[in-house]
Protein backbone atom coordinates (compact mmCIF):
# COMPACT_ATOMS: atom_id res chain seq x y z
CA UNK A 1 0.00 0.00 0.00
CA UNK A 2 1.44 3.57 -1.18
CA UNK A 3 0.19 7.17 -1.02
CA UNK A 4 1.05 9.01 -4.39
CA UNK A 5 1.92 12.69 -4.60
CA UNK A 6 1.11 14.89 -7.32
CA UNK A 7 2.22 18.64 -7.79
CA UNK A 8 -0.74 21.01 -9.43
CA UNK A 9 0.43 24.15 -10.93
CA UNK A 10 -1.69 27.39 -10.76
CA UNK A 11 -1.86 30.86 -12.19
CA UNK A 12 -4.28 33.42 -11.61
CA UNK A 13 -6.38 31.48 -9.32
CA UNK A 14 -6.94 29.09 -11.84
CA UNK A 15 -4.99 25.14 -11.78
CA UNK A 16 -3.56 23.87 -14.71
CA UNK A 17 -5.33 21.58 -16.73
CA UNK A 18 -2.20 18.70 -17.42
CA UNK A 19 -1.78 18.83 -13.12
CA UNK A 20 -4.85 17.62 -12.90
CA UNK A 21 -5.03 15.16 -15.31
CA UNK A 22 -2.01 14.42 -13.53
CA UNK A 23 -4.30 14.44 -10.20
CA UNK A 24 -6.78 12.07 -11.46
CA UNK A 25 -4.06 9.62 -12.86
CA UNK A 26 -2.89 9.02 -9.31
CA UNK A 27 -6.23 9.00 -7.64
CA UNK A 28 -7.23 6.08 -10.22
CA UNK A 29 -4.08 4.29 -9.88
CA UNK A 30 -3.66 5.11 -5.68
CA UNK A 31 -6.91 3.04 -5.47
CA UNK A 32 -5.82 0.23 -7.61
CA UNK A 33 -2.95 -0.48 -4.94
CA UNK A 34 -4.56 0.84 -1.91
CA UNK A 35 -2.84 3.91 -1.65
CA UNK A 36 -4.47 7.20 -1.33
CA UNK A 37 -3.79 10.59 -4.03
CA UNK A 38 -2.46 13.61 -2.57
CA UNK A 39 -0.94 16.75 -4.03
CA UNK A 40 1.30 19.67 -3.25
CA UNK A 41 0.61 23.34 -4.38
CA UNK A 42 3.13 26.22 -3.98
CA UNK A 43 2.13 29.88 -3.88
CA UNK A 44 0.53 32.61 -2.07
CA UNK A 45 -2.38 34.18 -1.06
CA UNK A 46 -4.33 33.03 -4.27
CA UNK A 47 -4.23 29.61 -2.52
CA UNK A 48 -7.27 29.33 -0.93
CA UNK A 49 -8.85 27.01 1.19
CA UNK A 50 -11.61 26.90 -1.42
CA UNK A 51 -9.37 26.62 -4.11
CA UNK A 52 -7.45 23.94 -2.48
CA UNK A 53 -10.38 22.15 -1.55
CA UNK A 54 -11.96 21.49 -5.18
CA UNK A 55 -8.77 19.01 -5.63
CA UNK A 56 -11.23 16.84 -4.22
CA UNK A 57 -13.05 15.98 -7.48
CA UNK A 58 -10.71 15.11 -8.67
CA UNK A 59 -9.29 12.22 -6.44
CA UNK A 60 -6.76 13.80 -3.81
CA UNK A 61 -7.71 13.61 -0.48
CA UNK A 62 -5.15 15.80 1.20
CA UNK A 63 -3.23 18.83 -0.43
CA UNK A 64 -0.23 19.98 1.12
CA UNK A 65 0.18 23.78 0.50
CA UNK A 66 3.00 25.65 1.24
CA UNK A 67 3.97 29.62 0.54
CA UNK A 68 6.32 29.92 -1.64
CA UNK A 69 6.93 31.23 -5.35
CA UNK A 70 4.96 29.49 -7.85
CA UNK A 71 6.16 28.39 -11.43
CA UNK A 72 9.79 27.75 -10.34
CA UNK A 73 10.93 23.98 -9.52
CA UNK A 74 13.41 24.18 -7.17
CA UNK A 75 11.30 25.37 -4.23
CA UNK A 76 8.71 22.63 -5.11
CA UNK A 77 11.44 20.34 -5.02
CA UNK A 78 12.25 21.17 -1.49
CA UNK A 79 8.31 21.08 -0.64
CA UNK A 80 7.72 17.42 -2.12
CA UNK A 81 10.67 16.15 -0.51
CA UNK A 82 9.45 17.26 2.63
CA UNK A 83 6.19 16.00 2.51
CA UNK A 84 7.49 12.51 1.02
CA UNK A 85 10.11 12.48 4.01
CA UNK A 86 7.31 13.08 6.42
CA UNK A 87 4.83 11.28 4.82
CA UNK A 88 6.33 8.19 3.24
CA UNK A 89 5.14 8.58 -0.35
CA UNK A 90 5.73 5.48 -2.44
CA UNK A 91 5.21 7.42 -6.04
CA UNK A 92 5.33 10.76 -7.09
CA UNK A 93 3.68 11.55 -10.74
CA UNK A 94 3.68 14.76 -12.81
CA UNK A 95 1.83 15.84 -16.00
CA UNK A 96 4.74 16.42 -18.72
CA UNK A 97 5.73 19.93 -19.35
CA UNK A 98 9.17 21.60 -18.55
CA UNK A 99 8.43 22.20 -15.24
CA UNK A 100 7.06 18.70 -14.28
CA UNK A 101 10.19 17.67 -16.00
CA UNK A 102 12.05 19.68 -13.78
CA UNK A 103 10.86 18.77 -10.51
CA UNK A 104 10.45 15.24 -11.26
CA UNK A 105 14.45 15.14 -11.94
CA UNK A 106 14.89 17.49 -9.24
CA UNK A 107 13.47 15.32 -6.89
CA UNK A 108 14.83 12.17 -8.23
CA UNK A 109 18.11 13.58 -6.95
CA UNK A 110 17.48 14.37 -3.94
CA UNK A 111 15.61 11.44 -2.86
CA UNK A 112 17.81 8.76 -4.97
CA UNK A 113 14.50 7.88 -6.54
CA UNK A 114 14.19 6.28 -10.29
CA UNK A 115 12.60 8.63 -12.88
CA UNK A 116 10.78 7.33 -16.03
CA UNK A 117 9.83 10.31 -18.16
CA UNK A 118 7.53 10.44 -20.94
CA UNK A 119 5.14 8.03 -19.81
CA UNK A 120 2.05 7.07 -21.76
CA UNK A 121 0.75 4.16 -19.25
CA UNK A 122 0.75 3.29 -16.02
CA UNK A 123 -0.51 0.46 -14.27
CA UNK A 124 -0.99 -1.26 -11.26
CA UNK A 125 0.71 -4.85 -10.36
CA UNK A 126 -0.03 -5.70 -7.48
CA UNK A 127 0.81 -3.25 -5.33
CA UNK A 128 3.39 -1.57 -7.18
CA UNK A 129 2.80 1.15 -9.91
CA UNK A 130 4.56 0.19 -13.81
CA UNK A 131 5.50 3.05 -16.09
CA UNK A 132 5.38 2.38 -20.03
CA UNK A 133 6.84 5.02 -22.01
CA UNK A 134 7.02 4.40 -25.83
CA UNK A 135 11.04 4.87 -27.03
CA UNK A 136 13.09 4.29 -30.16
CA UNK A 137 10.35 6.93 -32.38
CA UNK A 138 7.23 5.31 -30.32
CA UNK A 139 8.18 1.72 -32.33
CA UNK A 140 8.83 0.26 -28.92
CA UNK A 141 7.69 0.22 -25.33
CA UNK A 142 9.82 0.54 -22.28
CA UNK A 143 8.72 -0.80 -18.62
CA UNK A 144 9.78 0.29 -15.66
CA UNK A 145 9.24 -1.00 -12.24
CA UNK A 146 10.93 0.69 -9.06
CA UNK A 147 12.93 -1.18 -6.49
CA UNK A 148 11.26 0.19 -3.44
CA UNK A 149 11.46 3.49 -2.07
CA UNK A 150 10.29 6.05 -4.57
CA UNK A 151 9.26 6.53 -7.61
CA UNK A 152 8.82 9.03 -9.88
CA UNK A 153 6.57 9.10 -12.85
CA UNK A 154 6.63 11.93 -15.64
CA UNK A 155 3.72 11.67 -17.99
CA UNK A 156 3.16 13.05 -21.67
CA UNK A 157 1.78 16.03 -22.01
CA UNK A 158 -1.93 15.73 -21.41
CA UNK A 159 -1.04 11.94 -21.50
CA UNK A 160 -3.52 11.64 -18.31
CA UNK A 161 -7.28 12.29 -19.02
CA UNK A 162 -9.49 14.69 -16.64
CA UNK A 163 -11.72 12.58 -14.67
CA UNK A 164 -13.87 13.93 -11.76
CA UNK A 165 -14.72 11.26 -9.37
CA UNK A 166 -17.08 13.40 -7.59
CA UNK A 167 -15.22 13.00 -4.37
CA UNK A 168 -15.77 15.08 -1.51
CA UNK A 169 -13.00 18.38 -0.45
CA UNK A 170 -9.16 17.79 0.07
CA UNK A 171 -7.92 18.42 3.49
CA UNK A 172 -5.90 20.79 3.07
CA UNK A 173 -2.53 21.02 5.12
CA UNK A 174 -0.24 24.05 5.76
CA UNK A 175 3.29 22.68 5.47
CA UNK A 176 6.02 24.69 7.12
CA UNK A 177 9.50 24.60 5.69
CA UNK A 178 12.86 26.72 5.20
CA UNK A 179 13.78 26.17 1.45
CA UNK A 180 17.15 25.58 0.25
CA UNK A 181 19.89 28.42 -0.18
CA UNK A 182 20.05 27.53 -3.63
CA UNK A 183 16.20 27.14 -4.35
CA UNK A 184 15.60 31.43 -3.25
CA UNK A 185 18.51 32.56 -5.83
CA UNK A 186 16.34 32.30 -8.46
CA UNK A 187 12.60 34.38 -8.52
CA UNK A 188 10.70 34.85 -11.15
CA UNK A 189 10.84 38.59 -12.66
CA UNK A 190 7.45 37.87 -15.32
CA UNK A 191 6.20 35.74 -17.33
CA UNK A 192 7.20 36.10 -20.68
CA UNK A 193 4.61 36.14 -23.90
CA UNK A 194 6.10 34.78 -27.11
CA UNK A 195 4.67 35.55 -30.47
CA UNK A 196 1.87 32.59 -30.38
CA UNK A 197 2.86 31.70 -26.80
CA UNK A 198 -0.08 33.33 -26.08
CA UNK A 199 -2.33 30.17 -27.43
CA UNK A 200 -2.20 27.63 -25.31
CA UNK A 201 -1.73 24.48 -27.95
CA UNK A 202 -0.77 21.60 -25.35
CA UNK A 203 -4.71 22.75 -24.11
CA UNK A 204 -6.01 23.38 -27.36
CA UNK A 205 -8.92 21.19 -28.21
CA UNK A 206 -8.48 21.96 -32.30
CA UNK A 207 -5.13 22.53 -33.73
CA UNK A 208 -4.25 23.84 -36.78
CA UNK A 209 -0.79 22.71 -37.75
CA UNK A 210 1.43 24.69 -40.50
CA UNK A 211 4.31 23.01 -42.48
CA UNK A 212 7.05 23.79 -44.74
CA UNK A 213 4.17 23.53 -47.46
CA UNK A 214 2.64 27.11 -46.34
CA UNK A 215 5.86 28.30 -48.05
CA UNK A 216 6.64 30.95 -46.45
CA UNK A 217 6.11 33.30 -42.73
CA UNK A 218 3.00 34.95 -44.23
CA UNK A 219 1.54 31.47 -45.13
CA UNK A 220 0.50 30.70 -41.65
CA UNK A 221 -2.11 33.25 -41.97
CA UNK A 222 -4.20 30.87 -43.77
CA UNK A 223 -4.02 28.41 -40.51
CA UNK A 224 -4.46 31.32 -38.20
CA UNK A 225 -7.93 32.31 -39.85
CA UNK A 226 -8.93 28.94 -39.88
CA UNK A 227 -8.15 28.65 -36.50
CA UNK A 228 -9.90 31.97 -35.82
CA UNK A 229 -13.05 30.57 -37.83
CA UNK A 230 -12.76 27.30 -35.27
CA UNK A 231 -12.59 29.94 -32.40
CA UNK A 232 -13.08 28.44 -28.89
CA UNK A 233 -10.01 26.23 -27.82
CA UNK A 234 -8.46 26.38 -30.76
CA UNK A 235 -4.73 27.39 -31.54
CA UNK A 236 -1.99 27.21 -34.48
CA UNK A 237 0.97 24.66 -34.30
CA UNK A 238 4.11 23.76 -36.28
CA UNK A 239 6.70 21.75 -37.72
CA UNK A 240 10.15 22.03 -36.95
CA UNK A 241 11.17 22.82 -40.00
CA UNK A 242 9.25 26.10 -40.49
CA UNK A 243 10.43 26.55 -36.62
CA UNK A 244 14.11 26.51 -37.86
CA UNK A 245 13.23 29.19 -40.87
CA UNK A 246 11.98 31.44 -38.07
CA UNK A 247 8.49 31.11 -39.94
CA UNK A 248 6.92 30.30 -36.52
CA UNK A 249 7.50 30.67 -32.99
CA UNK A 250 9.52 27.53 -30.82
CA UNK A 251 6.66 27.56 -28.72
CA UNK A 252 4.22 26.02 -31.17
CA UNK A 253 6.24 23.12 -32.37
CA UNK A 254 5.04 19.60 -32.42
CA UNK A 255 6.92 16.56 -31.95
CA UNK A 256 10.16 15.32 -30.65
CA UNK A 257 11.52 18.58 -29.73
CA UNK A 258 8.54 20.10 -29.40
CA UNK A 259 5.66 19.70 -27.55
CA UNK A 260 3.48 16.33 -27.51
CA UNK A 261 -0.59 17.24 -27.78
CA UNK A 262 -3.36 15.33 -28.26
CA UNK A 263 -6.54 17.67 -29.68
CA UNK A 264 -9.83 16.78 -30.22
CA UNK A 265 -8.73 17.90 -33.78
CA UNK A 266 -5.27 18.07 -35.47
CA UNK A 267 -5.22 19.64 -38.99
CA UNK A 268 -2.02 19.43 -40.52
CA UNK A 269 -1.34 21.89 -43.46
CA UNK A 270 1.73 21.23 -46.00
CA UNK A 271 3.25 18.67 -43.28
CA UNK A 272 5.11 15.42 -44.46
CA UNK A 273 4.46 13.66 -41.53
CA UNK A 274 8.14 12.80 -40.01
CA UNK A 275 8.64 10.53 -37.50
CA UNK A 276 9.65 13.16 -35.43
CA UNK A 277 7.00 15.43 -35.73
CA UNK A 278 4.46 11.85 -35.94
CA UNK A 279 5.29 11.28 -32.44
CA UNK A 280 4.17 14.44 -31.14
CA UNK A 281 0.70 14.32 -32.09
CA UNK A 282 -0.14 10.79 -33.43
CA UNK A 283 -2.46 10.14 -30.20
CA UNK A 284 -4.58 13.16 -31.63
CA UNK A 285 -8.73 11.96 -31.38
CA UNK A 286 -9.01 12.54 -35.21
CA UNK A 287 -6.52 13.71 -37.33
CA UNK A 288 -7.21 15.76 -41.06
CA UNK A 289 -4.02 16.07 -43.21
CA UNK A 290 -3.99 18.45 -46.43
CA UNK A 291 -1.22 17.82 -48.44
CA UNK A 292 -0.20 17.81 -52.24
CA UNK A 293 1.68 14.50 -52.40
CA UNK A 294 -0.59 11.53 -52.46
CA UNK A 295 2.47 9.60 -51.33
CA UNK A 296 3.31 11.89 -47.86
CA UNK A 297 3.87 9.27 -44.61
CA UNK A 298 1.27 11.57 -42.70
CA UNK A 299 -1.46 9.87 -45.02
CA UNK A 300 -0.86 6.95 -43.68
CA UNK A 301 -1.74 7.85 -40.02
CA UNK A 302 -4.73 10.38 -40.74
CA UNK A 303 -8.25 9.44 -40.11
CA UNK A 304 -9.22 12.14 -43.18
CA UNK A 305 -6.42 12.28 -45.99
CA UNK A 306 -7.40 15.60 -48.62
CA UNK A 307 -4.95 15.44 -52.04
CA UNK A 308 -4.31 18.84 -53.09
CA UNK A 309 -3.23 22.44 -52.71
CA UNK A 310 -3.70 24.09 -49.49
CA UNK A 311 -3.98 27.65 -50.79
CA UNK A 312 -6.94 27.21 -52.49
CA UNK A 313 -8.14 24.57 -49.59
CA UNK A 314 -7.56 26.18 -46.42
CA UNK A 315 -9.37 29.65 -47.34
CA UNK A 316 -12.59 27.44 -48.40
CA UNK A 317 -12.39 25.61 -45.30
CA UNK A 318 -12.20 28.72 -43.23
CA UNK A 319 -15.19 30.03 -45.45
CA UNK A 320 -17.11 27.10 -44.94
CA UNK A 321 -16.53 27.07 -41.05
CA UNK A 322 -17.53 30.33 -40.68
CA UNK A 323 -20.63 29.66 -42.81
CA UNK A 324 -21.56 26.80 -40.51
CA UNK A 325 -20.79 28.63 -37.49
CA UNK A 326 -23.09 31.75 -38.75
CA UNK A 327 -25.69 29.63 -39.76
C1 LIG B 1 16.67 14.86 -34.01
C2 LIG B 1 15.54 15.44 -34.79
C3 LIG B 1 14.49 15.99 -34.09
C4 LIG B 1 13.40 16.54 -34.79
N1 LIG B 1 12.35 17.05 -34.08
C5 LIG B 1 11.27 17.48 -34.76
C6 LIG B 1 10.10 17.95 -34.06
O1 LIG B 1 10.07 18.04 -32.83
N2 LIG B 1 9.04 18.36 -34.79
C7 LIG B 1 9.02 18.33 -36.17
O2 LIG B 1 8.00 18.72 -36.76
N3 LIG B 1 10.11 17.91 -36.83
C8 LIG B 1 11.22 17.51 -36.17
N4 LIG B 1 12.33 17.11 -36.87
C9 LIG B 1 12.35 17.37 -38.34
C10 LIG B 1 11.60 16.32 -39.14
O3 LIG B 1 12.48 15.25 -39.43
C11 LIG B 1 11.09 16.92 -40.48
O4 LIG B 1 12.20 17.46 -41.17
C12 LIG B 1 10.06 18.01 -40.30
O5 LIG B 1 9.02 17.58 -39.44
C13 LIG B 1 9.48 18.36 -41.67
O6 LIG B 1 8.63 19.45 -41.54
P1 LIG B 1 7.52 19.74 -42.64
O7 LIG B 1 6.56 18.60 -42.67
O8 LIG B 1 6.99 21.10 -42.33
O9 LIG B 1 8.35 19.89 -43.98
P2 LIG B 1 8.54 18.91 -45.20
O10 LIG B 1 9.01 17.58 -44.79
O11 LIG B 1 9.37 19.65 -46.18
O12 LIG B 1 7.06 18.72 -45.79
C14 LIG B 1 6.35 19.71 -46.44
C15 LIG B 1 5.12 19.04 -47.02
O13 LIG B 1 4.27 20.05 -47.57
C16 LIG B 1 3.69 19.53 -48.76
N5 LIG B 1 3.32 20.69 -49.58
C17 LIG B 1 4.15 21.57 -50.22
N6 LIG B 1 3.44 22.53 -50.84
C18 LIG B 1 2.13 22.24 -50.59
C19 LIG B 1 0.91 22.86 -50.98
N7 LIG B 1 0.88 23.99 -51.70
N8 LIG B 1 -0.25 22.29 -50.59
C20 LIG B 1 -0.27 21.15 -49.84
N9 LIG B 1 0.88 20.53 -49.44
C21 LIG B 1 2.06 21.07 -49.81
C22 LIG B 1 4.76 18.66 -49.37
O14 LIG B 1 4.18 17.69 -50.23
C23 LIG B 1 5.40 18.06 -48.13
O15 LIG B 1 4.82 16.80 -47.81
C24 LIG B 1 13.41 16.57 -36.21
C25 LIG B 1 14.48 16.02 -36.90
C26 LIG B 1 15.54 15.46 -36.20
C27 LIG B 1 16.66 14.87 -36.97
Amino acid sequence: MADILTYVLHYEGALNKNSLGAVSEAAKQAAQIGGECHAVVVGGDDLTDELCQTLGAYGATKVFRARGPEGLAQPVVDVMAKVIEDHGHGYALFGGGLLGFEIGAGLAARRNAGVTMEVTTVRAEGDELVAERPILGDSKISVSRYRGGLGIIIGRINAFEISKTGGASAEVIDVELEYSPWSTKASMIERGEQRGADVDIEGADILVAGGRGLGKAEGFRLAEDLAAAFGGNSAVAATRAVVDAGWYPYAAQIGQTGKTVAPKLYLAAGISGAIQHKVGMQSSENIVAINKDANAPIFEFSDLGIIGDLNKILPKLTEAVKAKKGA
